[in-house]
């Protein structure tokens, strides 16, 4: 059966059906994948009316159709779409009647709308071939407000970089309490994703730390909604990939903000023993605030490197430290304090450092504002723009792992997978999902311990060696394969597939759920086709 026109409400109205058997067809399929070298417009389909029918709508802010090429780009810099056009909103129905004009071209119409964040996707999920992007961050309504009391909270508008949000709660002492490593990306970006970091062990991701959120959703309505209303839509916008609206405005729970950071850094020769104390660690309520790893693959020279922003404990114990060049794993933990209040905070870090079985000569100790801690990779990012390697493909991969396959993945993927420096930091930490809200749009392994891994590669341009992107891509592949062949708990975060079984797989037991909603929120499937989950059309049977 194919739901279009009339037979859509019919169909809407009896959810029970869908409940039962819920087999998704594409019409078309996916959307054809292209590279760099391929810039599109693509062989879009659209009704030719479509165009000229956008261009007389009455917007408050304004439609382009020139200079288009920056919303056919994406962080990831591997996959480009060309757009129609894009529309810079100054309102919340100027995004309300653009995607209520594309809902009304009906069926017939293969117009698509992607909303644009910072554009920090990696696989095109911001962009829309042939169809209309919606640049979030003109939108600056509703301005950015701070509710302080017992619950503080600020409203932010759904294009807002998180970096403003913490210079702005910041002047009332109080912060946003869930982040992502980097700040300049926008709310409606990583609530469309989970927004993970080293403080999600004790607050779930940024999508459990919102209390309300507007949203246009793909027939054009603007609906309210949070725990208590909406709480479907609620629910299925977080961690949703923009497929069931858009996120005009949220509001995000508030904490007093620290007004300093012990930020540490240790290391450990093995794994079982680094991923040993993570656990622990994550497992104290009072302990660190904090709590990530990576991987040190092949690098020498590391600690010299850390010196210039970190403070060895033992410096003649740390400088004969020596990696020989083997595979090591790095703790990074940070402590928020009040100086004036913790006068016991170095008796208290060492007491908690001294149930870890790092190697003693490698403690390294800073302590910084939290500005400076939370916008860290901020100063990498500069130092990597200046010489040229920010703006290089990205081919990044971000995988949950169970805590009953982190062992192995690990031996398959440090030992044997990766023979030499993956070009990029390797993170790896451990969450409880004790602490997130498994109600929301988020896959996650169904254990309660689960790690975060991300290979963060940059790929050097035109190398045809190990930091080339081919290379890259083939490695990522081969992980995923391991996955597939033998991890079957593993799940993608920023997933990307391109096959609709592998979405079916990927969600599992909830893909009926994501169905559900599609159909109620966006039964046209006109929202966000650059993340390759329905092609032009959906059709249940
Ligand atoms: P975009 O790339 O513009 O959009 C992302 C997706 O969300 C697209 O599908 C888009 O259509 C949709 N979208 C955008 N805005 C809206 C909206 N208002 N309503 C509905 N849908 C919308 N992630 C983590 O979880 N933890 C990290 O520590 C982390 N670190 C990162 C570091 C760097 C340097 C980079 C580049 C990315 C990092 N990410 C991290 C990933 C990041 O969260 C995602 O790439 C995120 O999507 C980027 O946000 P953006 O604002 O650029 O979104």
């Amino acid at each position: 059966m194919q739901i279009m026109g009339s037979q859509t409400s019919a169909f809407l109205k009896d959810n029970n059906l869908l409940l039962h058997k819920i087999i998704v067809v594409l019409l078309l399929t996916c959307t054809p994948e292209s590279n760099t070298n391929d810039l599109l417009p693509s062989s879009n389909s659209y009704s030719s009316s479509a165009p000229s029918s956008l261009m007389h709508l009455p917007f408050d802010g304004h439609l382009s159709f020139d200079n288009l090429h920056f919303a056919a780009q994406d962080f990831g810099g591997v996959f480009s779409s060309l757009p129609l056009a894009v529309l810079y909103p100054r309102s919340v129905s100027d995004i309300s009647l653009a995607v209520s004009h594309v809902f009304q071209l009906g069926p017939s119409s293969d117009l698509k709308v992607a909303a644009r964040g910072h554009g920090h996707s990696l696989q095109g999920q911001a962009q829309s071939p042939g169809g209309l992007v919606i640049s979030m961050e003109s939108l600056q309504k509703p301005k950015m407000r701070v509710f302080t009391g017992k619950s503080p909270f600020v409203e932010v508008p759904g294009g807002e970089l998180w970096i403003n949000i913490l210079h702005e709660t910041l002047k009332y002492g109080l912060a946003p309490k869930s982040w992502t490593d980097y700040l300049h990306l926008t709310v409606g970006g990583t609530l469309s994703n989970a927004g993970i970091s080293g403080q999600a062990f004790r607050h779930g991701p940024q999508i459990n730390n919102v209390y309300q959120l507007e949203v246009v959703t793909g027939k054009g309505e603007v609906l309210t909604c949070s725990e208590k209303q909406n709480s479907d839509l609620f629910h299925g916008v977080l961690g949703g990939l923009g497929q069931f609206g858009i996120i005009t405005s949220a509001r995000i729970s508030l904490e007093p903000a620290a007004k300093k950071v012990k930020w540490i850094r240790v290391l450990y020769h093995d794994f079982s023993s680094f991923s040993k104390d993570q656990e622990q660690l994550i497992s104290l309520e009072d302990a660190f605030d904090y709590v990530e790893g990576f991987v040190i693959v092949n690098r020498t020279g590391l600690l010299n490197n850390w010196r210039s922003s970190f403070n060895p404990k033992d410096p003649v114990q740390a400088s004969r430290f020596s990696s020989d060049g083997k595979t090591l794993y790095c703790l990074e933990l940070a402590k928020y304090f009040d100086p004036e209040v913790d006068e016991s905070v170095d008796k208290e870090i060492e007491r908690l450092l001294g149930k870890l079985s790092y190697i003693s000569s490698t403690l390294f100790m800073s302590q910084v504002s939290l500005l400076e801690f939370l916008d860290r990779v901020h100063v990498s990012e500069l130092k990597l723009r200046e010489s040229g390697l920010w703006e290089v493909p990205h081919p990044w991969l971000n995988l949950l792992v169970p805590k009953s396959e982190i062992d192995d993945f690990a031996r398959e993927v440090f030992s044997n997978i990766l023979t030499g420096n993956s070009n990029g930091p390797i993170l790896i930490y451990p969450v409880n999902k004790s602490k997130w809200n498994n109600q929301t749009s988020l896959v996650t392994p169904r254990e309660d311990l689960f790690y975060l891994v991300a290979f963060l590669s940059s790929a050097m341009p035109f190398s045809t060696e190990k930091d080339g992107l081919e290379q890259i891509l083939a490695r990522n592949q081969k992980i995923m394969e391991l996955c597939k062949v033998k991890l079957h708990g593993t799940k993608q975060y920023l997933p990307h597939y391109s096959k609709q079984e592998d979405w079916e797989a990927h969600y599992g037991s909830q893909w009926e759920v994501f169905m559900r909603r599609k159909l109620s929120y966006d039964p046209l499937a006109i929202l966000t086709p650059g993340q390759r989950i329905f092609g032009n059309k959906i059709r249940v049977t």
